[in-house]
């Protein structure tokens, strides 16, 4: 094989951004960001290059594994793993019905373009709603949102960095995550081009975090978003500043809002939000006045109690300020293949179509909340969930109050995990089935083609060949479906196909999409047009515009009258919940008076990243960072231990003393207190599991849907006396 040198692009977040892997005999040598994308030109953070140590990793699994009776796992083969696992499967799904059976895929399965076709695929062919993922912990909140307004889950609008004047960002960090429900490596360039060009970016949060350090701050309380976003609404609307053709042409249900809105007075909320009334009043003017404003949030608001409320009233501020589908404002990127169609046709584009057995809450997209995992496998019945699959994914690590989540994976019948480690979750497993990296896969960025800045489209075959006996997801997938006598098929025509006895592959299924897409070669039809084949002669990806299309937005919206709603019922109840809210955090005697919220952090991602000595070296340790005010009323030296209390555990954790947060918040990155899996690293990297804070009770996820509450968690905090829980 000798030495080779390849283009691909990283699918560890969402930049995508393009990396040059040099290989010897097939083991990777070196990652380096790739000069030639001509998107991220260069750009790579350091975890992108760190995918080396992951792909070579000593602790990585890279043959099928089974649970012996005395605990410790053997290697198998993989014919005897898939049978065993498939008549297991078989006699669950007899004996219970398909229902029995679930699966929990995590964060970095939605970056693999087979990997969610095919497990939504095998899901659906046992006919079992069960299937959860990260996506509660992340971002769903923002699809329900979409669904209220749009119709349709699978609308997003992206901030259009490159023509705003005015960009209010909530909750999101850029300058650590680069970005997120919007692929645009160079991010940072976009953001201070913004204010090179005279304009602003004003960043609401309670934490001064890098990027609010870098443009305008604006400290709010934690969970205060959506008090913030309806006195932005309050102000517009009393003092007409909304714009009238916008509300009219675009909308439906404006009336409604600057009704509910009316009780929202910055005065009024000063309190919550955090923000002072005179500041609301200015930026709500700022924003009805600038010529190009968009309003974007990311994680931070979607963790509070108010998740889908709160995206909800980000896209309402775009809209009623004359900012939705415009340049500048908020843009709905198209991919150059029918994805919206696709979704619509297949019905996988989903809001509340199923409801969970426990809590009853909608599903989107499919999946139900993770929160509920833990009772829907202990709660007896009808639909009782026996079997669980994970791919990709460590749900004892990152579902609230996941304690409770680890007792109930000791009730099933059978769990396996498709990973790259032995995680804190494939540790209880019965079989851990190995799973290639990425670069030992070819893609193609299916979910993220609308998300892209500037539009762009990219394929990459695999770089280096699977270690040991590695496989793709979708491999496993269809092979265990074959095994268990099931036709796999989401998509109408994978169907079909199966019934034929043809067995389409992703690439198959892709290729037709894209080659009869708006921008396909139609199979010789159309010069120039795209396909795989195509793709594959452009290993940087091709660019195809400047900007999106703006104004498509009337052709996109699903509701019949393709209108967007501003008074769904379901919205105008959240909002009436968020006015009934008693008093503000730090109310006298409260026995919890901090509000914890999470931070991201330059080296972590996902669990996978701390096992990784590259980003695990130097100082880095777990900490809970804490305002000097806070610091002195409750005792707390910097370095020292303390201990973080909820009304559902504890931890414990060294502090940081630092006036980047809001005085009342605490902050602690999420992802650590590894135990016991199979990677060294990450186990020896201590910290603390801070999801024990939350609360497991699936009554406390957030209603519309289902979204875990991690931030504004009421907490107590005083110097450690004890041992850490
Ligand atoms: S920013 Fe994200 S996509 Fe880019 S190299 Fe880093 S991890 Fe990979």
């Amino acid at each position: 094989m000798g030495r080779t040198q390849a283009s691909t692009y990283c699918r560890i977040c969402e930049p995508l951004c393009g990396l040059e892997v040099t290989a010897e005999d097939g083991a990777v040598r070196r990652i380096r960001a790739d000069r030639e994308h001509p998107l991220s030109k260069g750009f790579a953070c350091p975890k992108g290059i760190a995918m080396a140590e992951i792909q070579n990793d000593p602790d990585r699994v890279v043959r099928p594994l089974r649970r012996r009776a005395d605990g410790e796992f053997e290697e198998v083969g993989w014919d005897e793993a898939l049978d065993d696992i498939a008549s297991r499967l078989r006699r669950i799904r007899d004996q219970h019905g398909g229902d029995a059976i679930g699966w929990y895929f995590g964060n970095p399965a939605t970056f693999s373009y087979s990997h969610p076709l095919w497990l939504s695929a095998f899901m659906a062919a046992l006919k079992s709603p069960h299937l959860y993922s990260a996506g509660s912990q992340d971002v769903n909140n923002r699809f329900a949102a979409s669904a209220l307004l749009y119709g349709s889950p699978a609308l997003v609008p992206i901030p259009d960095l490159k023509r705003t004047d005015l960009l209010l960002m909530l909750g999101a960090n850029p300058l650590v995550s680069h970005g997120s429900i919007i692929s645009a490596p160079r991010i940072k360039e976009d953001l201070t081009a913004i204010v090179r060009r005279g304009g602003r970016v004003v960043v609401a949060d309670p934490r001064r975090t890098e990027t609010a350090r870098a443009y305008e701050h604006l400290p709010v309380t934690p969970d205060g978003d959506a008090w913030l976003l309806l006195s932005l609404l309050n102000v517009i609307f009393e003092e007409g500043l909304e714009d009238a053709e916008a509300c009219a042409v675009q909308a439906r249900g404006a009336g409604t809002l600057h009704e509910v809105a009316k009780d929202f007075s910055p005065e009024s909320t000063q309190e919550r939000s955090g923000v002072p009334a005179r500041t609301v009043r200015d930026l709500a003017r700022d924003l009805a006045s600038a010529e190009r404003a968009v309003v974007y949030g990311r994680t931070g608001t979607c963790l509070g109690r108010y998740g889908t409320l709160t995206a909800f009233l980000i896209d309402a501020v775009t809209l009623v300020t004359g900012n939705l589908d415009r340049p500048g404002g908020g843009i709905f990127g198209a991919a150059p293949m029918r994805l919206d169609e696709l979704l619509r046709v297949t019905g996988l584009a989903t809001y509340g179509k199923t409801r969970s057995r426990v809590g009853g809450y909608p599903d989107v997209l499919g999946t139900f909340p993770a929160g509920v995992m833990a009772e829907e496998i202990t709660t007896p019945g009808p639909g009782r969930m026996r079997a669980l699959l994970v791919s990709a994914g460590n749900p004892v690590r990152t579902v609230p109050g996941s304690a409770a989540l680890e007792a109930a994976l000791d009730e099933l019948d059978l769990l396996v995990c498709i990973d790259l480690y032995v995680t804190d979750t494939g540790r209880k497993a019965d079989y851990v089935l190995p799973a290639t990296t990425f670069l030992e896969r070819e893609d193609f960025p299916l979910p993220f083609l609308q998300n892209h800045l500037t539009p762009y489209v990219t394929w990459t075959d695999a770089v280096v060949p699977p270690r040991g006996e590695a496989r793709q997801e979708w491999q496993i997938i269809d092979d265990l479906a074959r095994r268990m006598g099931l036709a796999l098929g989401a998509l109408g025509l994978q169907r079909l196909a199966y019934h034929m006895g043809i067995r389409p592959s992703p690439r198959f299924l892709v290729d037709l999409l894209l080659r009869t897409g708006p921008r396909g070669d139609w199979y010789g039809l159309r010069r120039g047009g795209l396909s795989i084949r195509k793709l594959r002669k452009h290993p940087h990806g091709i660019v195809l515009g400047e900007h999106h299309r703006t104004g498509t937005l009337r052709r996109r919206i699903l509701h019949k009258d393709k209108r967007v709603r501003l008074d769904p019922p379901e919205i105008v109840a959240e909002i009436g919940r968020l006015a009934a809210e008693p008093a503000g955090p730090r109310a006298r005697g409260e026995a919890y008076p901090l509000r914890l919220i999470g931070m991201r952090e330059l080296r972590s991602h996902n669990s996978w990243m701390h096992n990784v000595p590259g980003l695990m070296r130097g100082k880095r340790r777990h900490a809970a960072r804490v305002n000097p005010k806070d610091a002195a009323e409750y005792g707390l030296e910097d370095g020292a231990l303390c201990r973080i209390t909820s009304e559902h555990g504890a931890v414990e954790l060294p502090v940081v003393v630092t006036d980047e947060m809001t005085q009342g918040a605490v902050a602690v990155p999420h992802g650590w207190g590894h135990q016991g899996g199979g990677w060294r690293v990450a186990n020896a990297a201590g910290g603390a599991n801070v999801n024990l804070l939350a609360s497991p009770r699936p009554g406390d996820l957030e209603p519309l849907a289902g979204m875990a509450h991690l931030n504004g968690v009421p907490v107590a905090i005083a110097p450690a006396t004890g041992t850490e829980r």
